[in-house]
């Protein structure tokens, strides 16, 4: 016997209707989603520790700790997941158990490295769930209606047929997670004529709240450098290097340090993207993007000093230039 997939419409050769192409492809959607699921547990709990990108809240509301868009996926993916477990146990005759268990009320000596479930009934995780209908893929692409199965499980992992199409709905919640501004990569990669040390400097950003933030330059490096930071102790330790500091606290600290700047020198440093916005202050914490009108633009007291020396290195150049007339 003979069929057509009913996605492609090739003849399969078998008595399935998936071609062996789109039976691989819902195989590795399976494959995928555990580890989708993984990343985005850690979605649900952490991405609102920073009071950004929460879904289904006012922004007056105290935070929360849950992000309920990811939250609600989840539920939507154990739903759909132990839907098809159910369907294929009652209308397929197969059996929902984890690897080398038996039922508890198994009759008969036990094969080597089995045991019983120690519980009637057995319900498993989302993992135990896709692993298991991977390995049933094949009886799923018996189904007359294995086509709603098939876009139900690509709808969450993004389509293989459609590559420039929108991700799957996983991974789409997974990339909302949140970049939190880490500081200046403080790895030593060197050190200066004076034996001063010299730092990485690459921006680093945490994501979802992490407490370790990665150098992508740093772990790139031959021979390696140590490319992992705690975003607690890199902030403090540019905020006590007094090094980011917010407009109006540089425009002070120069002052004190009788090297005054104006405001509009750094409205002009900026349009001539010399100086960069190193971040925002938003409640007493950093963060990479403007998050309410009054939030704070941060700037490197360090970059802020170069400019400065090196305006008044070009102006005294002007100047010796002009002398040097008749
Ligand atoms: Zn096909
Ligand atoms: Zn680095």
């Amino acid at each position: 016997m003979s069929n057509h997939c009913t996605i492609c419409k090739t003849e399969t050769g078998s008595g399935l209707l998936l071609c062996n192409t789109h039976l691989t492809y819902l195989r590795n959607a399976f494959d995928e989603i555990p580890w989708l699921w993984q990343e985005l547990q850690t979605t649900v709990t952490k991405t609102d520790r920073l009071n950004m990108g929460v879904t289904g809240r006012k922004s007056t509301d105290s935070p929360s700790p849950i992000n309920w868009g990811a939250s609600r996926l989840a539920g939507e993916v154990d739903i759909v997941l132990t839907r098809m477990v159910a369907t294929l146990v009652a209308e397929n005759g197969l059996r929902f158990m984890p690897s080398r268990k038996v039922p508890q009320g198994f009759i008969g000596p036990l094969l080597d490295g089995w045991e019983r479930m120690d519980r009637p009934g057995y319900s498993g995780s989302v993992v135990q769930r896709a692993v298991w209908l991977r390995h049933h893929a094949s009886v799923i692409a018996g189904r007359e209606d294995v086509r709603d199965w098939y876009f139900q499980v690509i709808n969450l992992t993004g389509d293989p047929d459609t590559p420039k199409a929108p991700p799957g709905k996983l991974v789409v919640e997974i990339n909302k997670r949140t970049e939190t501004w880490a500081g200046p990569c403080p790895t030593v990669v060197g050190y200066g004529r004076s034996g001063e040390p010299i730092e990485c400097g690459e921006i680093l950003y945490a994501y979802n709240g992490a407490e370790d933030a990665e150098c992508g330059e740093c772990r790139k490096a031959d021979p390696p450098r140590s490319h992992i930071v705690n975003v607690k102790d890199n902030l403090n330790r540019a905020l006590l290097a007094q090094d980011i500091l917010t407009e109006r606290h540089i425009t002070e600290v120069m002052a004190g340090l009788g090297q005054p700047i104006y405001s509009d020198l750094i409205q002009r440093w900026l349009r001539d993207e010399r100086l960069e916005v190193q971040g925002y202050l938003h409640h007493d914490r950093i963060v990479d993007k403007r998050l309410s009108a009054r939030d704070s633009r941060l700037f490197s007291l360090k970059q802020v000093k170069q400019l400065r020396r090196q305006d008044r290195k070009q102006r005294g150049l002007a100047e010796v230039a002009s002398w040097s007339g008749p």
